[in-house]
């Protein structure tokens, strides 16, 4: 697919809906507080936001609630022109084990990434259309260690699928990974060392090991 600057997508969007004098509502995918802070600050006076909570990738259990309370704890101290609201979903990791089979060697950013971006789209565009959401998006494209092309071409193909607008986005560009660790220490937000399955926590441990190897040699 070409490549396009999905920031410039972005603003279009924000620019058309202004001029119309419209906010529209958008259930927005969020995998941390930490990714959704910076997000949160450049979209909250554009939308009605929902934050969708869905990310049955996250291993353990344990590692996955604390995430998500932190999410939590985040949405109550943030202060937002417009409120936003919380939508939380199952955990379904066995989705996740089922779609990752097969996938077990890729390194972090390869095909068990993309299908992962997938897996979390799929859900919010379904929700989106059921509770008749104007937008759907996500924070992913935050992360400087994920694809934001991928999950654009993503999201189009399923806005079209389903119907649903999907808000286009890269909101690393504008130092928005800087600002999300800027946000992240004023709000004394949990910051994990791992993106989330179990493959990127033995990857993360890997790096690690190299690196003390590298040091005693
Ligand atoms: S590394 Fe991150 S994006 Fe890739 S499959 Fe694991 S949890 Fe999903």
């Amino acid at each position: 697919m070409e490549k396009k600057n999905y920031d410039i997508e972005m603003q279009k969007i924000l620019k058309e809906n202004l001029a119309l004098g419209k906010v529209p509502t958008l259930l927005l995918h969020t995998c941390c507080a930490p990714c959704s802070s910076a997000v949160l600050l450049r979209l909250a006076d554009y939308f009605k936001i929902t934050v969708f909570y869905y990310n049955p990738n996250i291993e353990p259990e344990e590692e996955y609630e604390k995430r998500k309370e932190e999410q939590k704890r985040f949405l109550k101290e943030f202060k937002t022109k417009y409120p936003i609201s919380f939508l939380d979903c199952d955990y379904d990791h066995e989705d996740f084990q089922k779609m990752s089979q097969g996938l077990e060697q890729e390194k972090e950013g390869g095909a068990r990434c993309f299908k992962c971006y997938r897996l979390r789209l799929y859900k919010t565009v379904q929700k989106a259309l059921e509770m008749h959401f104007d937008y759907f998006g996500t924070s992913l494209t935050v992360s400087p260690y994920k694809n934001a092309q991928k999950i654009n071409e993503i999201g189009e193909e399923l806005a079209s699928q389903f119907g649903v607008s999907f808000l286009y986005s890269d909101f690393k560009k504008h130092d928005g990974y800087r600002e999300s660790i800027r946000m992240s220490k004023e709000y004394h937000l949990y910051r994990q060392d791992y993106c989330g399955c179990h493959f990127s926590f033995l990857e993360r441990l890997a790096k690690e090991e190299q690196k003390s190897n590298s040091l005693l040699n």
